[in-house]
């Protein structure tokens, strides 16, 4: 902002260089022909002065001669009078004998004893139009460069000012426009809400929906920038065709429309039907694209709901919208605002306790099908609030993500799961991986730092991420797992089941398990389908080439069922709750005795996390690790 308002400053500036300097020079030149013609009119007049003076002096020489020839001065030929006037260079030489008073030039005639006799009488030329008559080619000169200099000024600054009105209006609609759309922008839009609130009578309503594109990036990923460009402004049009409000592009994939009504009802209605003409699909570049949007909706009503009100309430209305994943319109209600505050609560409270470094890993067993030994364990990120006690990563850790904060938290624990996992030589280490981290470029440096740093073996990792991962930029997510598995670390599609799964997306990205979500678990034994769909998921799996893991097993009949179906690996309270690492210490070596069976571990070691002296020795002697 600062930087454009210095850059039109010295656009200006430079716009009117020009000008000035013409206007500078014909000042100086009219102030040069000014004094010129000022010394010109004195010299001229001095000159002119001397001249009278040598002319009368020779006058009256003349008539002096006359006199001595003996010849009577008042009875002068015309002739030699004419001779006289062109001779001395006399205008209109007259020999009177009355004076008549005007304003001719008097000379006159005496005779031999000092009486007048006549008057010789002639016109004098003005000095002004003498000096004229001799400075007339200069002055002429000096009119014709002035006039040419007043002409060029003129048309350089009114050519200067035309540009400078229009560098104005471009940089007005550069600050207050999106040039894409040439909808208002986020700025202008702010002005518009507060008009639109101005504007409205005591009995109208004032709402503002805040239009979110849904998957702008998938259609610049799949069709183009072009493509992506051509929706935006196809999709401004249709907003601004759609309703008499005021229609803005407020963000990339975001725009606004302020509407004044009589009810929030009918507003509610017109925005419904918006939603509609939105969602027809967009015939560009001979194809049809079709988007969905999101929508955020507020109202200013009469209690006293100003503009940043009305903007932020349509703004946490679209959010929630967001994440609850459905497409359409929300309106904002209260309850809103209260799960916004949580949300600031978390946020702020979480970045404290990344600062006090109060955030810890606990790590729950995966265990072998047969229920026996822990092949390894997942780590799982655990808060404890000093005022609010345990909350949990499914609340803490999509705000984080929001937040920019999951970068921070993930890294916390990808180190301390690696460094505890060196007690632990014989288990795989799981550690679940945000889409947001692996949206970030730096993340696979990240994880060979933080192998290094360990020196854990990479075929010992795994790192767990949802499909989630492949849906916002599926190139660059391609690119990443590509990395990871060139780095030697396992990959595992958690909560499967849960999400998009694809069979294109399990073919095209190379995953190394399958985790069957929790869901499906619980489903097991309930119905036929339940088992069906696990059979399912589980030749699936067999047909990629995948290693098989059930997650959330709480019972011997869905552990069972699980492997008859042909799963692997299971994690569920059924074996283990996750627990501190000393759990897993403990834990360890009665898992690893074939004949001890974790669920004896569970009764004895997690439920006390002691496990007795008796048992120690005998897991010693079974311990396969
Ligand atoms: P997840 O990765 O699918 O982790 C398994 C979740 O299921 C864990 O919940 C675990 O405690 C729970 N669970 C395991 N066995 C059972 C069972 O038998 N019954 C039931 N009811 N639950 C079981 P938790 O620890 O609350 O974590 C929830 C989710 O939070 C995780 O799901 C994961 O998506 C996320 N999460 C946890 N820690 C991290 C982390 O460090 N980074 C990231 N990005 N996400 C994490
Ligand atoms: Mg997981
Ligand atoms: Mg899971």
């Amino acid at each position: 902002m600062v930087a454009s308002t210095s850059t039109s400053t010295s656009t200006r500036a430079r716009r009117l260089a020009t000008p000035r300097l013409i206007a500078t020079l014909g000042l100086f030149a009219l102030s040069a022909a000014f004094f010129c013609v000022i010394i010109g009119y004195l010299l001229v007049h001095r000159i002119d002065d001397r001249q009278e003076a040598d002319r009368r002096v020779q006058l009256v020489e003349v008539i002096g001669d006359i006199r001595a020839s003996g010849a009577d001065v008042s009875e002068l030929d015309p002739q030699f009078l004419a001779g006289l006037e062109r001779s001395l260079g006399f205008k209109d030489l007259r020999f009177e004998d009355e004076l008549d008073p005007g304003q001719r030039e008097i000379q006159p005639a005496l005779d031999g004893e000092g009486r007048i006799l006549g008057w010789f009488t002639w016109e004098r030329d003005s000095t002004i139009s003498q000096a004229l008559s001799r400075l007339w080619p200069l002055l002429l000169a000096s009119a014709i460069g002035l006039v040419g200099f007043a002409g060029l000024a003129f048309w350089q600054v009114r050519r200067a000012m035309r540009e400078l009105a229009l560098s104005e209006q471009w940089a007005w609609q550069l600050a207050h426009e999106d040039p894409l759309t040439g909808l208002p922008n986020h700025r202008r839009m702010i002005d518009l809400i507060d008009a639109a609130l101005a504007a409205r009578t005591p009995g109208e309503v004032v709402s503002l929906a805040v239009i979110d594109i849904d998957g702008l990036n998938e259609v610049n990923a799949v069709h183009g920038r072009h493509i992506g460009d051509a929706l935006l402004a196809d999709f401004g049009e249709r907003l601004k065709q759609a309703a008499s409000g005021s229609a803005g592009r407020i963000g990339d994939d975001e725009f606004a429309l302020v509407l004044t009504t009589p009810d929030a009802q009918e507003a509610l209605h017109i925005f419904t039907n918006i939603a509609k003409a939105l969602a027809r699909p967009y015939w560009l570049a001979e194809q049809a694209v079709q988007i969905e949007t999101t929508i955020g909706i507020a109202h200013a009503l009469r209690d006293g709901a100003g503009r940043d009100d009305l903007m932020r309430r349509a703004d946490i209305t679209l959010r929630a919208a967001k994440r609850r994943n459905s497409c359409g319109l929300l309106e904002f209600n209260p309850a809103l605002d209260a799960e916004f505050s949580a949300r600031r609560f978390i946020e702020r409270e979480l970045r404290r306790a990344l600062d006090d470094k109060t955030l810890d890993v606990h790590y729950q067993p995966i265990v072998a099908a047969d229920g026996a030994s822990i092949i390894g364990v997942e780590a799982l990120l655990r808060w404890k609030h000093p005022e609010r006690g345990d909350i949990e990563p499914n609340v803490f850790v999509p705000v984080a993500e929001q937040t920019g904060l999951i970068g921070r938290l993930g890294e916390f624990v990808l180190r301390r799961a690696l460094a505890d996992a060196k007690r632990w030589p014989t288990l795989s280490i799981a550690v679940n991986v945000s889409p947001v981290q692996m949206r970030d470029p730096a993340f696979v440096g990240l994880v060979l730092a933080v192998l290094a740093e360990t020196r854990i073996s990479p075929s010992r990792v795994v790192l767990e991420m949802t499909e989630g991962v492949l849906i916002d930029n599926p190139e660059d997510a391609k690119r990443r797992l590509d990395a990871l598995h060139a780095i030697g670390v396992q990959l595992a599609l958690d909560d499967f089941g849960t999400g998009y799964s694809s069979l294109t997306y399990l073919r095209r990205y190379r995953f190394d398990m399958l985790k069957i979500d929790r869901g499906f678990v619980q489903a097991l034994g309930q119905s036929h389908e339940g088992e069906a769909i696990i059979r399912a998921i589980v030749a699936l799996a067999r047909a990629l080439g995948l290693k098989i893991q059930a997650e959330g097993i709480e019972t011997e009949e869905q552990r069972v069922l699980l492997r008859l179906a042909g799963c692997e690996e299971m994690q569920g309270f059924l074996f283990a709750k996750p627990g501190p690492r000393e759990t897993i210490d403990k834990m360890l070596p009665l898992a690893n005795a074939p004949a001890a069976g974790l669920r004896r571990v569970k009764r004895e070691s997690v439920a006390d996390a002691r496990p007795r002296a008796a048992d120690r020795t005998k897991s010693a002697r079974h311990n396969v690790a």
